[in-house]
This record gives C-alpha cells, structure tokens and sequence, in this order.
C-alpha cells in the first residue's frame, strides 16, 4: 500500500458519510495556500486540477503543472499543455479489438526480448462495451431482436473469442458483451460512478482517498457524461492504449466557454431540438478545442437525462467537453439509475467538501467567454441533410429540402428540377413479386401477424450466412425525391433519454389509434442503448404501439448511429440507382455525413425520436408537419402532427414508472452472464495472444516488429509524392471506412483471396484488427474524392512512379503501369509501388481535415501506406493528435493558401524542410514543391505537433513505441 502524493500539504479529512472519515486532495486548501483563485475556475478545469494535484510525483506531473493551471487565466495565450492522468477508460469493440491487438502486439514485442509479458499491462480500470457490431438486418418483425444477434456472433465470432482472451489475461480489462447496451449509456447508467476511492495509508493507517471519476474514452461521445458533472472525452485509440500504460493524456490548456442556460424547454420541444439548437449556436461560435461548461438557472432545471443528449453532442459542435456541474439533479440520477446511498452520499459530500457542488450562477466563475441561450426560444428542428450542425426549423424543412434538391451539383446540391419531385416510381418486393396475394406486409393497424404466422411466412435460414429473402417486408409504393426509406430511433444521444422515448411510444400509440400505419417500404428500426429503454416501453405499454408501425426492437446497440443500418432490398437499391432518387432517412442519431446511415441514401435529417416516427409515418421528408396533414385516419379524416404529440404531462406521468432503481439494479447485475451465446464462445488463455496466420480478423500488426530500443533521429523530408489532394471536410469515415467492403476493392480483393465469401465480409469497422485489411481500405470510401482525379469518387489516385519490371506488384506479379501523366489505380496499390521505390508520401488536404469520429486506423492506415506527412488548411483535434501519436507531421497552410492557390494537381515533388532534431512544437516549417520544368516554390506551413511530449511520440515514430522503450527500460 503506498503513500499519496501531497507535494502541497492539500490532503485533508473529510466525511463521505460512511462512518469512516475519508481523504481528499482539497482544491480549496490550494486556494487557501495562494496558488491562484482557484474558486473563481471553471468547474471542469477544477476537476482536472485535481488530477493533476494528486499526481504531482515531480516527473509525470509536475509542480510547475499544478501552479499553472491553478493560475489559469480566461483569456491567455494557450502554449501549456496539462498532463492528465484520468480515473478510468472506456472502450467500444470498434476501436477496443484493435486496441486490444496493439497491446498484445506489445507483449509479443515484449516476449520476443525475452522479457515478463505481464510488463504491458493497463494502470486503470478499463471497460469494454460490445456495442458497435449489431447491424440492423432484419427489421420490422417480432424476432428481429435475436435474428440480428445471431447475425451479429456468427460474423463476430473470432473477435469475440479474442476479447474473451483479453478478459483473462488483463486484469483490469472487462467486457460488457453484446446485447446488453450502447457504451455511453452503459456508462451513463451503470459504470460510471461520479466518484472513486481507493485505499491508501496515511500516518500510518489506512484510510480511503477520494476524487472524482474521470475517464477518456475511445469513441467522440464519450462527453455523453459530462451531462452527469464528469469529465472525459473521446480520445484516439493510440492515446487510450498510453494512457492504459501510465501514460498521462496530454492536452493544450483550454479556453473555457460558458454557456448561461436560461428558462425551460417549451410544451412540444423536446432535448433533443436543444442539442440541435446548441450544435448550431457552438459551432457558429467556434469552440473547437475549448471545453464548453453550461451555467445558470435553465441549466440546474435541466434534469440529467437532458443534460446528457446535450453533452453527447459535443463532438459536432466541436467542444472538447459540453461540461455540466454537479448539483443535486447529479445526485437525484444516481439515486434513481440504482446506485447505492453509500456512493450518493459519498459523492455529494465529497463535492460539496471541494466546493464543487452546485449550479454556478452567473458572475460565479470567470470563463473566457459567456453565451446566452433562453431554453424557452428553442423550437422543433431537424438538421441535415449531411451535417448535424445545419438546422432546420421544423416548418421549413419542406422548402430545405427542395432547396437541395434543386441545387446545382457543383454548389453542394442534387441538380434535379422542381419538377422531378412529382415524378415517382413503382417498387415492388421480391417476395411480394412472387407471392401477390398476400396482403402481409403494410403494417396496418390490425393486420400486424402474429409471431408464429411471422414465423411460418418468413421461415428462418438454415444459416445466418445469408440474409433471406424474408428479411425484408414486402411492400409495393411509389418512390420518389424526399422519400423516407430509413426511420431509425437509434443513438445513445437520445435513447438514455426517457424523456423523448416516452414521447415516441406516446406518439405512436395516437398514431396506431388513429389508425396510421407506416408503409412497409420504410425500414424502420428501434435500437435502445440499454435494457432498461425495454423494460419501461413494455412497462407502459408503448413497444406494442411501436411495434404496430413497425419500430420492432433490432439490437442494443448503436446500429444505424453508426451506419449498420443493413441491406435495403434489392428493388430499392435498384429504383434508387436506376432513377438517381434523392431519398431519405430520418434517425435520431448525432452524425449524417454522406454514405453513414446508407451508402445509397442521399439526404439524411436528424432529429427526435417522436419526430422519426412521425416522418416515417408521413413517409416524405418534403412535408411541413406543422401544417399539412401526417396521414388520415380510418374515416378519412386528416390527422396532423399537433394531433399526435404528447404533452410534456403525459411523458410526465408515464416517467415515473421509467426511472426505477430497482430494474437498474436488477439489469446491470451480473449482465456478463446474461448472454447465453457469448458464454458459448471458447476463450484461449495465456498471457500472451497464440496469433492464428489464418484468421482474416485479428493479425499481429507490423508496429513492433523490428523493434529497437532506441529511437531514430528527425530529419527533412525529401522527395515526396503526393498520395492524395482532398478538399474541406474529409471525415476519418473517408480516410477510414467503418461501413461495408465492397467486392472489387482491394480489402474485398485479399479477403476474397482467402476464401471469405461476399457474404462474410462484414464490415470494416469489424475487422480493425486486421491490419492487412485496414491498410487496404485506407481511403477506399466510396464517396472520397481525389482532387487529382477531377474529384472523382472512390479510392483511387494517379501514380507517377516508373518502376523498373523486376519491382512487380507482391499481390500478383504484375508490373506497375507507368506514364508521366499518371496512371489511375487504387490509393493501395500506389502506396505499394511508391513503397517498392522507396518514395515517400504526403496527403495534401482542405480544411478540418479528419473531421467525424475518432478513429486511430484513419492514422494507422495512412502511416502504414508510406505516407509521412499530411498537409491540410485545418485538423480536427482528435484526428491530429492520432496522426502524431502514430508518428506522422501535420503540417498547416497558413491562411488562405489551399491546393487551388498552389495549383497542385499530383505531379509535383514535396520536400519538408527545417525539420530536425531541434524541433519545437508549432514551429514554422517549409513545404517546397517542386514541378516539372519550373522553379521549386517555397510555400511556409505550421508544424502541428503541439507539444512537447509530442515531439518526443513524433522522434520514437509514435506513442506507443515511445511508452515500450519506456517501459523496457524501467523493467
Ligand atoms: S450510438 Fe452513436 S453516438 Fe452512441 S456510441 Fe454508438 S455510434 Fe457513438
């Protein structure tokens, strides 16, 4: 049992109410002993300041660190940067299995020195939430729930088995399995505990230390618990794994933007068209980079479960944190999700023991700037259709939507005349095309088949290998621009809400009594993130509404949140394709980037979940619902939107029968056993990972291998190609696809290769930890597009490498074409050959280049193509910090100089010069270009490696051999 660490004599008593007087390091005491006027600092930099305190050893942390950010100023020129070592992390399988493949690469590495594995081992607790593989194949049917499961293990299996490995071989590692919830309502309602203990000995006895739960975590809402007054963020993959090792998560010292919340949410607007509403506002008030915290008299009204969806969404508003203080709404919500009076109390006192407990006031904290929002100006909106920030007022969606529609291509639209709207296009099933007769398949009320006539119409496959005909509904319409063919309630952003579930149930229950159906060519889908969402739908009686317009129950899990939203049926893809339909989905999900939800779906609105149901009623997205009629009941009579909407009365009454302790408790008890098929999968054991050379899922990557003890040297860059241009906004979902791998790409190529069908393939995202098939399908999205190809689509760029005959491709022999006009191919196969030559690569990018999710295999995948530098008008945070965590230079043009200005096209040569082992952060480098026949030019950039200890990950060609130099070194 060790020592605290109290360099500053701020270990003080306090009572968490447990008989038992308990430690903390006090943040007034720092105060008191004039470190700066710490009372007067936002409450989230407090808590980090508390971190950062209590791990002041003098090497990691240092005092230096806690004298400055105690010292923080609002406004200041931000160069520090603060060590942050969190309390937790948390994973989802996405980027938890590759996460996972990195540290037992490490222990291989490790094993291969001939040294104890148990070296690489994580310093935190870290969770894992099987959440992100669920996808949503079958739809619109009572047992869709256990099909998409099954679905789910059968692709899943040896990912599976390799976390189940994790488990016993990582003793801080747990795994929620699939089928239980989405990550961050998981944490939300059950992992996270606001905040920790842990023993220690002071003077000589042993006594509990407090301080608060902070976590990172490997997906970009992970800020989803801010709402409960808990900092964390999402962070890459790369930086989650050193902080796992000890590493502290380094960023550079924030402004503070505080948002003053005025009034209350009105009758018929709901959280979520706050959250819209504060996306937009945020994002026009460019707080990337800063941490937001809401304040104020609307705010402390705010019940948690709205705090929440609003914190969720940080991400598109650009804030690191949307931080909520701790105040006794915090503690009513863990006293209603279960959690025991013991931790309650515990939490209360400790914050109050901190002076941390309450909603500031306005003039309590200096921020470094205040908005204002009145909570009562917020009114219905969507927002879409390919950018969550662009909100739509609910009334002018119509006329949004035509607007687009009619748009030039070339101006961000669709090209399509007002007239192409009114122009419409039969689509029949498949199943519905043999079998005419048969009326089954538009959800009218009362027409809905029972399980067992369900089951005998749509018989099961006698192997989840392919889906059947039967997956699907069978519908007959007509189809045209604006249809909505996805109505998806998915997202943990709102389904952790009770608030708008409720509204949605209620909605569809009014809807189903008025008899409104939903055409069966809408795939809709209900994808809650935990069991407890189930348990008061069924409770109040509302899933059976919502079954009755087909929102059937398809998976807990994130779904079409994530874009697995499955197959459309075949004439749908063909109509679509055929008559280049500008159709729809509506989900109430945060992210609608082009080619998420669907690679075929066009235009896609976010939006409550009560508005999803009402849209796919409605069925069109070119309708204002405020005015023109949703549907019409049995008699004939119009039915509008205003018919239907609950009243925040009735979600009230129906809430308390949704938040009990005691269904929290029972469902998060023990729920590692709950699943039976994930007890059915065999797990190895050993503490190192026996790799299988046949799996096409999980491989040893090539970080570690050739692994040396000491670092190289940073030297210029000289030579380099040009492997892409891109434009403004590429997403990590363009340089790294989660979604689905097409037959004739590269990734779909090798895994043919290796005799894994079509129907196999699953999807990207699920095969991270295959590098062979991540490297491939580095910028392979279908929608990316290459400006050295006129901004064609797909994954394909021009080589201007002549390679001599011996240099032939390793897949198949075959030898580079070469002109020097370039020769189009895949972006794979021309890092392979620029490889063959030893040419290094560049990425020549527009602004808020890696845009959308974290995701670490946007940086892995382009290190592993040979590029060593990416150039861009502007990084997304995330995204940036991955590209020098694994060892690549972001370098930044400076104001208004893009590839247009340059007139770049491919053909040039790039050398990085004023690189060297003196490098500093953010200093002032130079990018020469170098065209045939003309003078080089000389163009300055920004050298985006920000910190310090950034330089150092920079000169060991990533974090994380700089942490196993570390490590073996210690050991
Ligand atoms: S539901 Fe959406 S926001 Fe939530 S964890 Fe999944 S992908 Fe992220």
């Amino acid at each position: 049992m060790s020592q605290p660490l109290d360099p500053f004599n701020a270990l003080h008593s306090f009572d968490p109410g447990n008989g038992q007087p308990g430690h903390f390091h006090s943040l007034p005491a720092l105060e008191a002993a004039g470190l700066g006027r710490i009372s007067r600092l936002p409450v989230s930099l407090r808590i980090v300041l508390e971190s950062v305190l209590r791990n002041c050893d003098g090497k990691k942390v240092t005092e230096h660190n806690v004298r400055e950010l105690a010292q923080w100023q609002p406004q200041a020129a931000r160069t520090a940067e603060i060590p942050f070592v969190v309390a937790r992390i948390v994973l989802q399988d996405f980027t938890g299995v590759p996460l996972l493949v990195d540290l037992a690469a490490m222990r291989a590495a490790v094993a291969r020195m001939g040294k104890n594995p148990k070296l690489i081992e994580p310093l935190v607790p870290v969770d894992l939430v099987v959440d992100h593989s669920v996808q949503v194949d079958f739809a619109g049917r009572p047992d869709a729930l256990q099909r998409n499961l099954e679905m789910e293990f059968h692709r899943n299996r040896e990912r599976y088995q390799f976390l189940k490995w994790g488990m016993q071989a990582f003793d801080t590692f747990k795994v929620v399995p699939p089928g239980i919830g989405i990550i961050h309502q998981v944490n939300l309602e059950c992992l996270a505990q606001g905040v920790l203990s842990r023993e220690l000995e002071i003077s000589n006895l042993k006594s509990q230390i407090f301080y608060p739960d902070t976590l990172v975590g490997t997906d970009s809402h992970t800020t989803m618990i801010n709402g409960l007054g808990i900092v964390g963020w999402g962070v890459g993959g790369i930086e989650a794994e050193a902080g796992m090792l000890g590493q502290p998560v380094y960023f550079l010292t924030p402004d503070v933007v505080g948002v003053h919340l005025t009034g209350a949410i009105r009758e018929g607007v709901t959280a979520t068209d706050v959250a819209l509403t504060v996306t937009q506002m945020l994002r026009k008030a460019k707080v990337v980079g800063k941490f937001v915290e809401f304040f104020g008299p609307g705010a402390a009204a705010l019940p948690v479960v709205d705090r929440a969806t609003i914190a969720n969404m940080a991400p598109e508003y650009g804030a690191t944190m949307g931080f909520f203080p701790i105040d006794a709404e915090s503690v009513a919500f863990l006293r209603a999700t279960g959690r025991s009076d013991e931790l309650c109390c515990a939490y209360e006192n400790y914050y109050r023991a901190q002076g941390l407990f309450g909603m500031p006031q306005r003039g309590q904290i200096d921020y470094s700037a205040e908005l204002e929002l009145d909570l009562g100006s917020v009114v219905p909106s969507v927002a879409g259709p390919r950018r969550p920030q662009d909100r739509i007022e609910l009334p002018k969606l119509k006329q949004e939507f035509l607007k687009a529609l009619t748009r030039p291509v070339a101006e961000g639209g669709f090209g399509k005349t007002e007239d192409d709207l009114y122009e419409s296009v039969r689509v029949r099933s498949e199943f519905h095309a043999k079998e005419v007769d048969h009326s089954y398949g538009h959800r009218h009320p009362n027409v809905e088949p029972s399980e067992s006539e369900m089951r005998d119409q749509h018989p099961a496959p006698d192997t989840p290998q392919m889906l059947p005909l039967s997956a699907f509904p069978r519908f007959d319409a007509h189809l045209r621009h604006g249809s909505v063919l996805i109505a998806s309630i998915t997202s943990c952003t709102n389904t952790s809400n009770p608030t708008v579930m409720l509204a949605a149930g209620l909605l569809a229950k009014k809807a189903v009594e008025r008899g409104l159906h939903v055409d069966s060519v809408v795939k809709c889908s209900l994808a809650p993130g935990s069991r407890v969402v189930s348990d008061y739908l069924e409770v109040t009686g509302l899933q059976a509404s919502l079954n009755q317009l087909g929102f059937h129950l398809v998976g807990y899990g994130c779904a079409t949140c994530i874009g697995n939203s499955g197959p459309l049926s075949a004439p749908i893809e063909q109509a679509i394709t055929e008559n280049d339909l500008v159709a729809a989905s509506v989900l109430s999900g945060n992210r609608n980037f082009e080619a998420r939800v669907h690679p075929s779906l066009k235009v896609n609105f976010l939006m409550s979940p009560p508005l999803v149901v009402a849209f796919a009623i409605a069925g069109r997205v070119d309708i204002d619902l405020t005015c023109e009629p949703i549907g019409k009941d049995q008699s004939g009579r119009p039915v509008y939107l205003r018919d239907l909407w609950p009243s925040l009365g009735e979600i009230r009454e129906l809430l308390q029968s949704a938040l009990r302790p005691e269904v929290y408790r029972k469902l998060y008890t023990d729920f590692t056993r709950q699943n039976p098929m994930w007890n059915d999968i065999p797990a190895s054991t050993g503490l190192a990972y026996a790799w299988d050379a046949q799996s096409t899922y999980i491989q040893e990557p090539p970080f570690f291998t050739d692994f040396a003890l000491q670092p190289g040297t940073i030297a210029e860059l000289r030579g380099a190609r040009a492997l892409g241009i891109f434009g403004d906004s590429v997403t990590t979902d363009h340089i790294s696809p989660a979604g689905s791998i097409k037959k004739s790409s590269p990734a779909g190529q090798y895994l043919l290769a290796r005799g894994v069908a079509k129907d196999d393939f699953n999807s990207y995202g699920s095969r991270r930890g295959n590098d062979r098939v991540m490297t491939r399908g580095t910028f392979a999205n279908v929608r990316i597009k290459n400006l050295m190809l006129g901004g064609e689509e797909g994954g394909n760029t021009l080589f201007y490498q002549k390679l001599e005959p011996a240099q032939a491709k390793p897949s198949g022999g075959e030898c580079w074409p070469w002109s020097d006009v370039g020769q189009k191919m895949s972006i794979y196969d021309a890092a392979l050959g620029y490889q063959q030559a030893g040419v290094p690569l560049v990425v020549i990018a527009g602004q808020e280049y890696g845009t959308g999710s974290s995701r670490d295999w946007a940086a892995k995948g382009t290190s592993l193509l040979g590029v060593k530098a990416v150039v861009a008008q502007s990084f997304e945070r995330i995204h940036r910090s991955n590209l020098v965590g694994m060892g690549l230079l972001p370098l930044q043009f400076r104001d208004g100089t893009t590839a247009q200005t340059l007139n770049l096209d491919g053909t040039e040569t790039y050398d990085v010069l004023g690189l060297g082992p003196d490098l500093r952060p953010q200093q002032d480098l130079t990018l020469r270009i170098t065209r045939k026949g003309s003078e080089a030019e000389d163009v300055p950039v920004r050298c985006r490696i920000d910190t310090a200890i950034e330089i150092d990950y920079y000169q060991h060609g990533g974090i994380l051999p700089f942490v196993l130099r570390q490590l073996v070194a210690m050991a």
